[in-house]
């Protein structure tokens, strides 16, 4: 038996009482939710759909059907739950989901449980968020957990320095960006009508992309690499190419720039790492940074925080919010290992 009502396992399942796990499969629990696509978020789940009943966002469903078009649209174990509105699950506790800010249908789990208890997850988050859950435990993502990882740039300059690399070096050839799903919608959105090239796409990242579009997101234009104005802008060198899930970013790149979109590895002051005249970083995320991390953890009112220690910060977060915010109490997750 556990000790905590919260936290997360060796896996990275993150559980919400004795009977619901986040973005993981636990053998004994009956429920999972999906906060997201991410791959890091989407571990066992095709063992979760044989064994579990799946809960997720309208959004993250299409995305999903769009994804692996399999028998997906077809299982009764897979279901919708409109963000903002709630759900009461076959034990008794109620799930709500609200919206992360991360990417399409990413959301922040809010689960009361059958006694009262009022716990949840983050999910991967983007701070600031209009709508914050109010939760009593909370399991909070940690990926930028550290105070190294303050960023002294907004978002909108980042998008900017974008812009600007991406015009400057379309000037020498074809300039091709690599970037998460969901920051690669932001990208697009961020550069239509600021180049004037063909923007070229695999046909997956063009199926992703509709979804985003299906629920409201207004990106457009994007050309498939063997239609004939896709052929042809390859032929004429003068194109961007957006790469995301499954796109292979070639290791040798004969012509063109490339552009990396992360906040990972890039310096805190600046948004845009130049690493040569042919490549280059820029620090688009769809992440909450320290500052954001914590101001969220306040935000949820939470007085027992779980800190996710699955790849890295769950310490220093811990810490961090020990020290910064009175009568909040911070662990960092057990990752202790479960039965498989
Ligand atoms: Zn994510
Ligand atoms: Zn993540």
């Amino acid at each position: 038996m556990r000790d905590r009502t919260v936290d997360v396992f060796e896996t990275g399942a993150v559980c919400l009482g004795i009977k619901t796990v986040c973005d993981g499969y636990a053998r004994g629990y009956p429920f999972r939710i999906q906060t997201h696509i991410h791959d890091d978020h989407m571990r066992d789940f095709d063992r979760s759909k044989g064994l579990q009943d799946l809960f997720m966002s309208p959004e993250t469903r299409a995305l999903l059907i769009a994804e692996r078009n399999a028998d997906l649209e077809y299982r009764d174990n897979l279901i919708s739950v409109s963000q903002g509105s709630g759900r009461e699950l076959d034990d008794g506790s109620r799930l709500s989901l609200l919206p992360s800010g991360h990417m399409l249908g990413s959301c922040q789990v809010a689960l009361v449980l059958p006694d009262g208890i009022r716990c949840g997850y983050s999910g991967d988050f983007a701070w600031p968020l209009d709508d914050v859950m109010q939760v009593d435990e909370l399991v909070v993502d940690s990926t930028y957990g550290s105070p190294r990882s303050i960023r002294r740039y907004t978002q909108g300059e980042a998008e900017a320095s974008l812009v600007e690399t991406v015009c400057e070096r379309l000037r020498h050839g074809s300039v091709h960006i690599k970037a998460h799903r969901g920051t690669v919608e932001r990208v697009l959105h961020v550069l239509e009508g600021n180049v004037s090239v063909p923007i070229l796409a695999s046909a997956n990242l063009i199926r992703e992309v509709v979804v985003y579009q299906e629920h409201g997101f207004a990106v457009g234009a994007l050309q498939a690499l063997d239609s004939p104005a896709g052929r042809s802008a390859l032929k004429e060198r003068s194109y961007v190419r957006l790469y995301s899930k499954g796109d292979g970013f070639g290791n040798e790149l004969i012509e063109g720039t490339t552009v990396t979109c992360s906040a990972f590895m890039v310096d805190t002051n600046h948004p845009l790492l130049k690493i040569s005249e042919r490549a280059y970083r820029v620090a688009l995320s769809n992440h909450a940074d320290f500052e954001g991390t914590l101001a969220y953890v306040e935000a949820t009112g939470a007085k027992t925080i779980v800190t996710d220690n699955t790849k890295n910060h769950g310490y220093e977060l811990a810490i961090a919010i020990n020290s910064r915010l009175p009568g909040v109490h911070a662990v960092p997750s057990t990752n202790s290992i479960v039965l498989p």
